[in-house]
């Protein structure tokens, strides 16, 4: 009999204790990924997100071949999908990393019991989080609300195991009949808006583990000071690596930690582990709270009086807005996929804030177009810019874009690169052309409302709306 390893967002070899696992049984193995479109419980990825799981199946299934094995690709129900390959091949086993989204995992005991029903064994085994997201309680035995006092929990316990090493063979895979990768089409076909994504990814683990060995010797020193710059590569962009599994948080703790005893730097080595603590802490909610995708953590915001504001949705989508930093982020994740952490917060808050706009719409958005959308870190991070998230910011602090921008993108490179309408103009102007004398406008070739939007709203009253409706959700509250 083989032994059949279900790849999820697991897509590696290396620490992927399930492949280990099924590699030690001694049997040949099955080694299969199952495109579910029905998934509920799996919530179907977003077109970016689909983007990189072409090439990222791509390049595990090299690296399995390479091995000895075949990746076997099936799309359809997963439980049929999981009952019909053991039936092929003979597998009595089935072997797979429980995922990092809570609502999968509960789906995740229903299969296993299904799965039994037809004689055919689940082992389940964990490596998406860095902490077990069941352990870490407070003293009076809650789950924790606040990011601060969970990390000091978290470091305080034993550190994550060591990670594993990828297996050298894949013995004896069973041939079984695979779809063609190429007929899932999983990148857009026309219009190919992804076609520039390329040039700034390589999906897969082996890209997540070059990604990661370039930021080590290059960008950590000085995290703590440019991961806030957009203006500079300061981090590590190993967001869509993570969101797919090709690297798992541990390797990642521990790579660091190694870095820093062979003589390299630690600065900045505990701030950036910190914010993979974010990533296990938006977990950790989800696991505890339920899923923070559909509710407000903080149930006062169910009387928050959100306003209908298609025009300015739409704005924002396409990068029109008029507000240079808004712009400019909205402008990167269209054509890379990918936003940098201090603008994600920018363009959240406008959108929440100035256009007054439901955060469920923005979050729906991200979902759909960065290829690190991670259902679980994607919803904490939009209630928590909203304010009705755990331990967020307080709605009433509301970012203004303009000085967002003149202090973390003080040469208005960022604007430039993203929004070369304004490239005329230098320095802080660059954030607010609205406010610039005719002449400047006219000399930088810039026409507010022809060559760039004039913008949607006026800061002030967007500001001072907000705050009303604050006042409105309090009073009704
Ligand atoms: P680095 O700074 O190098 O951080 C390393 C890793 O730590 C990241 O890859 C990520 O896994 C984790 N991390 C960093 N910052 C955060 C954070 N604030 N919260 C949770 N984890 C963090 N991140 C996602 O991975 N997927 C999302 O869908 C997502 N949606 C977001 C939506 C909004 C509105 C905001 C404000 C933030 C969102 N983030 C999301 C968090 C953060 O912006 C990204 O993780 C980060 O920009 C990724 O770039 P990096 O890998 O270079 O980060």
């Amino acid at each position: 009999a083989a032994a059949l390893v279900w790849f999820r967002r697991d897509l590696r070899l290396h620490d992927n204790p399930a492949l280990w696992a099924a590699v030690r049984s001694g049997r040949p193995l099955v080694c299969a990924f199952i495109d579910d479109p029905d998934a509920v419980a799996q919530l179907a990825p977003g077109r970016a997100s689909r983007w990189w799981l072409h090439h990222s199946l791509a390049a595990l299934s090299r690296s399995i071949r390479q091995r000895g094995g075949q990746l076997v690709l099936r799309r359809g129900d997963t439980t049929s999908e999981l009952v019909r390959l053991c039936g092929e091949t003979g597998s009595s086993e089935v072997f797979w990393n429980r995922g990092d989204n809570p609502t999968r995992d509960s789906g995740d005991t229903a299969l296993a019991a299904r799965l039994a029903d037809r004689g055919v064994k689940a082992r389940g085994f964990a490596s998406g989080t860095l902490f077990n997201p069941a352990t870490h309680l407070n003293g009076s035995g809650k789950p924790y609300r606040v990011f601060t006092p969970f990390w000091k929990a978290c470091l305080r316990a034993p550190e994550p195991s060591a990670a594993l090493p990828a297996p050298d063979r894949l013995p004896g895979a069973a041939v079984t009949a695979s779809d063609n990768l190429e007929d899932w089409s999983l990148r857009p076909q026309a219009p190919d808006w992804a076609s520039g994504f390329s040039q700034d990814w390589e999906p897969g683990e082996d890209g997540a583990l070059n990604r990661l060995e370039a930021f080590l010797a290059n960008e950590l020193a000085d995290y703590p000071q440019s991961r806030d710059r957009p203006d500079e590569d300061g981090t590590s962009r190993l967001s869509p690596h993570l969101a797919w599994g090709e690297i798992s948080p541990r390797t990642i703790w521990h790579t660091v930690r190694d870095h820093a005893e062979r003589g390299g730097s630690f600065q900045g080595g505990e701030k950036f582990l910190s914010e993979l603590g974010w990533r296990d802490f938006a977990i950790y909610l989800a696991h505890h709270f339920g899923s923070l995708r559909d509710e407000n953590f903080n149930r006062q915001f169910d009387h928050f009086p959100w306003r209908s504001n298609p025009a300015g949705l739409d704005a924002w989508k396409r990068g029109q807005t008029g507000i240079p930093i808004v712009d400019a982020g909205m402008r990167q994740l269209w054509t890379t996929g990918w936003m940098h952490n201090r603008v994600r917060m920018i363009t959240a808050s406008f959108l929440i804030k100035h256009l007054g706009v439901h955060w469920r719409d923005g979050m729906a958005w991200f979902e759909d177009t960065l290829v690190d959308a991670d259902l679980n870190v994607n919803a904490a991070s939009w209630q928590w810019v909203a304010g009705s998230g755990a331990d967020a910011a307080p709605y009433f602090r509301i970012f203004n874009p303009v000085t967002q921008g003149e202090r973390f993108d003080p040469q208005g490179l960022y604007v430039h690169r993203w929004v070369p309408e304004l490239t005329g103009l230098s320095g802080k102007a660059v954030h607010a052309p609205w406010t610039r004398p005719a002449n400047e406008l006219i000399a930088a070739g810039i026409s507010l409302g022809q060559t760039y939007p004039a913008p949607v709203t006026d800061l002030k009253t967007g500001r001072e709306q907000a705050l009303d409706a604050y006042q409105t959700m309090k009073a009704r509250a």
